[in-house]
């Protein structure tokens, strides 16, 4: 089963990508966390391997050591966030979903990398308004994945934008929502309305962010990568 929803046209080239170059490099524990997540009803909204390898190599690049994750779900970036930090790096992972959470906890367990996860069962937002009451946090995270509710994106940038350090990254997932943002409104089911207008405002406004330097991706169901200049 493919990864879904997928932006990507052509399944053939998708499972190239993913035969070829992504499957064969996936830790053990993570090929497992994706396939007892692929049993869970929305077992579609795991993050898509192919962007689990991108974010990877940029917390490598990053060197980063301290994250922050907003939308855990079974726990796949979050695991992934996890193997690639170094021993003594650290997460600040937020879900109000806990059971989700227990899913993938067997396989986080197994990979030796629990005591760099601080799981907080509850809405993001509310979390980044305390760690920002702490001045100390401030510029402090080389990292953060977003990829929850997507009324908060503009919300979550925010707050981001100031517990991220300059020069670091945070990257917002599905901001292409199943490519309905370049499609009329009448085309897109009821049901995708809503959070097709919410991605193209989300989009507008953080292309007109001074303070990024930003990358559209159509890798997943959209990615955007920004890094804080200032
Ligand atoms: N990154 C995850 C992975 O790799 O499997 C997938 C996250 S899933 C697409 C979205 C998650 O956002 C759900 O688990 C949901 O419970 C969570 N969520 C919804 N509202 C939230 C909120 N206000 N704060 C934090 N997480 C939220
Ligand atoms: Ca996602």
């Amino acid at each position: 089963m493919f990864p879904n929803p997928v932006i990507l046209q052509s399944e053939g080239l998708l499972k190239y990508i993913l035969e070829t170059g992504v499957y064969p490099r996936e830790a053990e524990t993570l090929k497992e966390l994706r396939n007892a997540t692929a049993k869970h009803p929305l077992g579609f909204m795991g993050t898509a391997p192919d962007v689990g390898q991108l974010i990877a190599m940029l917390l490598k690049m990053l060197n980063a050591k301290k994250t922050i994750e907003v939308g855990v779900f079974t726990g796949y970036s979050l695991l992934l966030t996890a193997l690639t930090i170094p021993h003594d790096g650290k997460i600040i992972a937020m879900d109000p979903d806990r059971k989700a959470y227990e899913i993938g906890l067997p396989f986080i367990r197994k990979a030796g990398v629990e005591h760099k996860i601080d799981f907080i069962e509850s809405p993001a937002l509310p979390v980044l308004d305390k760690l920002l009451e702490d001045g100390e946090n401030e510029g402090s995270f080389d990292f953060g994945f977003v990829d929850a509710d997507k009324n908060n994106y503009w919300n979550y940038h925010e707050r981001l934008m100031r517990l991220v350090k300059i020069g670091g990254v945070v990257v917002y997932d599905n901001t292409l929502w199943g490519g309905s943002v370049a499609l009329a409104e009448e085309r897109v089911s009821e049901a995708k309305r809503e959070w097709r207008r919410l991605s193209l405002a989300f989009n507008e406004a953080i292309s007109k962010d001074s303070r990024l330097q930003i990358a559209f991706l159509s890798i997943g169901d959209g990615l955007i990568i920004c890094t804080r200049l200032r």
